[in-house]
């Protein structure tokens, strides 16, 4: 089985649900006693938003590029971004290290298509929903139609995201917000949704939506389970 490294603590919670998901899905694979072998690097995300906010982006592809580089000299043999964010920087990580980067929103895409899904709206940051780094991959290398909602709603999802589900928050009238935010994007088209911020998935489940959502998170974690178990 393959060592798994992950660039984590963006935020730790949904780091702790990739660690879940991971060693479940190699139980499921291999055995009731297998678990993921896997190595995590974990930022203090008070760090990563202090460069944020001064919109150091530099910095900030200096650190993943640290910790992609600790986690490649560890022994890891396939490396996971464990936000969408970040991924704004995914290309010079993979640059960085001879180990592959599994770019998050590759399995997302892939189990859109599979389902024969191809308009599709898109939650998570400010920067994932309005940069091109995350919606041009779905559409230029995937194919995908992707809608983002209108600027009201992108504030809201953002300000949710940065003030409660990155610290562990999960309220009733966030969720509710999220339906609504879900609703206008099927009335706009939307055959799926993604989940495009790895906390949303404590937040909004499936029943939350009528249409299906694709999480980020576990169809990350999952296809990780993949590549380390069949190689
Ligand atoms: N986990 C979030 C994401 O998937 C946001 C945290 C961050 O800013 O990196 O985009």
């Amino acid at each position: 089985m393959k060592m798994i490294g992950l660039i984590g603590g963006m935020s730790w919670g949904s780091s702790a649900e990739y660690y879940r998901i991971l060693n479940e899905g190699v139980r499921d694979r291999l055995g009731p006693t297998a678990s993921a072998r896997c190595l995590l690097w974990s930022f203090d995300f008070s760090e990563i938003e202090r460069l944020r906010h001064d919109g150091d982006w530099t910095g900030l592809t200096a650190r993943m590029i640290d910790a992609a580089r600790r986690l490649e000299a560890g022994g890891a043999e396939v490396l996971l971004i464990c936000t969408n964010t970040m991924h704004r920087m995914a290309a010079e990580v993979q640059d960085a290290v001879a180990v592959p980067l599994l770019h998050i929103a590759d399995p997302t895409a892939e189990g859109i298509k599979a389902a024969g899904l191809r308009k599709v709206g898109l939650l998570g940051t400010a920067f994932t929903m309005e940069q091109a780094f995350y919606k041009g991959r779905l559409r230029e290398l995937h194919g995908l139609e992707v809608l983002v909602p209108d600027a009201p709603d992108r504030a809201v999802v953002h300000r949710i995201i940065y003030e409660e589900l990155v610290a562990g928050t999960i309220t009733e009238p966030s969720r509710e917000a999220y339906r609504r935010v879900i609703g206008r994007l099927v009335a706009r088209g939307v055959e799926a949704v993604i989940l495009g911020c790895t906390e949303i998935m404590l937040l909004v489940k499936p029943e939350d939506s009528p249409v299906p959502l694709f999480d980020t998170t576990e169809l990350h974690a999952r296809a990780a389970v993949a590549i380390a178990v069949d190689g």
